[in-house]
């Protein structure tokens, strides 16, 4: 009787068991992947609509997607872009001395080191053994201003902080985007910089309302571009909007040689905002 006991304890203690170790597993949300066909070009993103969710996603992408962290945000700590990340950027290269160009170039591999350790590896910059995990699994589609753009998990807080700082203080001079454009796949600089675009932590604003007046063609064509104006004249996008940026660690390409007035991006600490994507 005894040792029938003991038999009928152990079957109960091993059921009981593996449903400790299904339960919670069963509970878990099912993790978005955007896969990197899912991940939007340029082109599409800019011509991403509300609406039309599901065709710039691939369809088994967009139905299996777990939406960003939404409204519901605990704090939003104001930040600014940390200055090493913003001193990576080249500057106007035909200037530069060997010696700067040497001191440029010792900035812009920290910077990649860095970008590589919080966000993911980009293969040909930096060393896959700084962070192993696939950057485009990290990317995640959330919404700004109502519309759809894939960007990476981590900087996703603060643009819905940006977002909150906008909808309370900018009332004054309303605006509404038509198109965003996110994360890219491929680097779009030369010169052994890295677009912030592949990192998925930099964001275009309506391309054409706010051109980039020293950018390669077509962009610098823009006929927004000519006469002398300031970047504050050329674009359509309110000052208020780019203050709400740098409030939460964004830096904004306007203040660039490139005057490129469509573009933040993420260079402050995703830590302020978010916990570290578990694998
Ligand atoms: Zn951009």
């Amino acid at each position: 009787m005894r040792r029938y006991r003991q038999a009928l304890l152990l079957v109960v203690l091993t059921f009981a068991s593996c449903r400790r170790s299904i339960v919670p597993q069963q509970k878990l949300p099912a993790r978005q992947v955007v896969t990197s066909a899912a991940v939007l070009s340029p082109v599409a993103a800019s011509a991403a609509e509300p609406s039309t969710t599901a065709v710039v996603l691939a369809p088994a992408a967009a139905a299996s997607a777990t939406p960003a962290p939404t409204r519901s945000l605990p704090t939003c700590l104001a930040q600014a872009a940390q200055p090493f990340l913003i001193d990576a950027h080249l500057r106007n290269q035909a200037l530069m001395t060997a010696k700067s160009q040497a001191e440029w170039w010792t900035r812009l591999q920290r910077s990649i080191r860095y970008r590589t350790e919080q966000y993911g590896y980009y293969s040909g910059f930096g060393l896959h053994a700084w962070n192993p995990r696939p950057l485009a699994s990290q990317m995640r589609l959330a919404k700004f201003a109502g519309l759809p753009v894939v960007l990476h998990a981590r900087v996703i807080p603060a643009l819905q902080c940006v977002e909150q700082a906008i909808e309370r203080d900018c009332t004054a001079a309303p605006y509404r985007p038509r198109s965003l454009g996110g994360t890219r796949r491929t680097n779009t600089y030369t010169g052994g910089e890295v677009s912030n675009h592949v990192y998925g932590i930099a964001l275009d604003i309506d391309p054409n309302d706010n051109p980039c007046c020293n950018c390669v063609e077509p962009w610098r064509s823009n006929p927004k571009c000519r006469g002398k104006k300031s970047e504050w004249q050329r674009m359509a996008m309110p000052e208020c909007w780019v203050t709400a940026f740098e409030q939460y660690g964004f830096y904004w390409l306007g203040h660039d040689e490139l005057k490129d007035t469509m573009h933040f991006e993420f260079l402050g600490d995703p830590d302020k905002h978010a916990p570290v994507v578990a694998p």
